[in-house]
């Protein structure tokens, strides 16, 4: 009809658009390197990029709320917790497939050979055990204060002990020492602060996992509750209605945003001179770990599970993953990921929303390919003999570290500390790889929201039956009514 052929073009209209802005990005960027623009001058030019990402952010906790209580509402209890369990079974094997992946392809491939002695280093690292992190993730499964919890800033314990101001008791001078620790306490603080840390589980400083965990058990009792739930029910998915047409607003605007994204970060990045020869090594390795996994392992799988043609279905993506890209964040690009799926792959609705936004928040393909990856590649450059036994160790907590770390950029940087400190390697060295790091970061951000994006493929295929019986369900219902 008319409107199917209005919105088809509209839809490639957007695609075309969002292409070409990141090539407008990276060509914009490139010509006005040689400006060297300052600090504030960069700040400026990619104001409209900084835009976009705030406006994506705005919608995301409640859009992971609305679709979570929604999605699980609509089901009963007996066909989330089968969608559920397939979720997290696919969410498990393709973390560890892809953490092996990085494995491998380091150990082939070898980017560490040599001495650390002539990298450059870049910044400072914060000091996190991988007990206090993982506590803190199980932690942040529950939020004592919902409201807190979508607005404050989530206080970690670790945090606290880093901000302790520490006046030593034997010190004789008075006043002025004391003012000299406290300054200097307030100097490190505000440096912690710049180079903090995102907390396990949070996104943009707010605690995601928290009102994940809450907006299933939320859901759950809703549906469970028959008529009385109707009317939050019906609360909740309006709600969700009104967020994803706001998200259509702002896709108009997204292509713009993307451009000057993408044109502002190539315009501050490093030169590439310091970039010597074992980094550029390493570079390359992890742009071939993701590779393998996202061209190669997840369209495989989607393709032996369901027989249908993977490269339709990423087809219907690539607004997405060209967000993932330009945003460096999967929860900012959430939004984006639930119009292509929904919209324009079809996904049902009922999967999307249960299974998404849980997806954003711990399954990170990408970040355990690369957590692994790099913690070898930085065993390599110390000249460290990895035995089987710290392999294995490393493989698991990469895999919690991606399950930890928040969807927003270079997350995976910092719970890299965990890895590192679980095998004895020193997490000082993280300062070797953060020239890359941004640019990494984007790649691995984008083959999440393709795990993601894939597994809800996945799921709904898995689940057609209860999806059916539950339709005929309704259907007979409503007859009955
Ligand atoms: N930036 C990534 C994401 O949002 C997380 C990471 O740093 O690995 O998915």
């Amino acid at each position: 009809t008319k409107d199917d052929v209005k919105s088809y073009l509209l839809r490639n209209a957007f695609v075309l658009f969002t292409v070409v802005a990141v090539i407008l990005g990276v060509i914009l960027g490139f010509s006005l390197r040689s400006y060297k623009m300052s600090y504030r001058e960069v700040k400026y030019f990619s104001f409209p990029g900084e835009l976009l990402m705030r406006m994506l952010q705005m919608l995301v906790l409640p859009l992971i709320v609305s679709s979570l209580v929604t999605g699980i509402a609509a089901l009963d209890s007996k066909a989330s917790g089968k969608m559920g369990v397939r979720a997290v079974v696919y969410y498990m094997s393709t973390t560890i497939i892809a953490v092996l992946i990085g494995i491998i392809i380091v150990v082939i491939i070898h980017p560490g050979k040599g001495t650390k002695e002539n990298m450059h280093r870049e910044g400072k690292i914060v000091q996190v055990t991988a007990a206090d992190a993982f506590l803190d993730l199980i932690r942040n499964m529950f939020p004592p204060n919902l409201v807190e919890a979508c607005f404050k800033q989530f206080k970690t314990n670790y945090e606290k002990k880093i901000f302790k101001v520490d006046i030593p008791s034997n010190d004789t001078s008075t006043v002025a020492s004391i003012i000299s620790n406290v300054s200097e306490a307030m100097e490190t603080l505000t440096r912690m602060k710049e180079e903090i840390v995102p907390v396990p589980g949070s996104v943009n400083g707010v605690n995601a996992l928290g009102l994940v965990v809450f907006s299933i058990s939320f859901g759950l009792v809703i549906g469970s509750m028959k008529e009385q739930g109707r009317a939050l029910k019906d609360f909740f998915d309006s709600l969700n209605e009104a967020i994803m047409r706001l998200v259509a607003l702002i896709m108009w605007y997204a292509p713009l945003g993307i451009l000057f994204l993408i044109a502002g970060k190539i315009v501050e990045m490093e030169d590439m001179g310091v970039i010597g020869g074992q980094l550029a090594m390493y570079t390359v390795t992890v742009i071939i770990g993701l590779l393998i996994h996202a061209v190669i392992v997840l369209p495989l799988l989607y393709f032996l599970i369901t027989r249908k043609n993977p490269w339709v279905f990423i087809g219907g993506l690539i607004q997405a993953l060209v967000t993932a890209l330009g945003t460096s964040s999967s929860s900012a690009t959430l939004p984006v990921t639930f119009k292509c799926l929904e919209e324009i792959n079809g996904v049902d609705k009922r999967v999307t929303r249960f299974v998404l936004p849980v997806g954003a928040t711990i399954n990170m393909d990408g970040t355990a390919l690369y957590e692994a990856l790099a913690a070898i590649f930085i065993a390599q450059v110390n000249n460290f003999e990895l035995n089987f036994g710290q392999i294995i160790t490393i493989s698991i907590t990469a895999t919690a570290a991606s399950i930890g770390a928040a969807g927003i950029p270079q997350a995976g940087l910092v719970t890299m500390v965990i890895v590192l400190t679980s095998v004895g390697l020193p997490t000082d060295d993280i300062t070797l790889i953060i020239a890359v790091d941004w640019f990494l970061d984007r790649l691995r951000t984008t083959t999440n929201v393709l795990g993601d994006s894939i597994g809800a493929g996945i799921v709904e295929h898995l689940s057609r039956h209860e999806l059916k019986n539950r339709d005929a369900e309704m259907g007979n219902s409503v007859i009955e009514e």
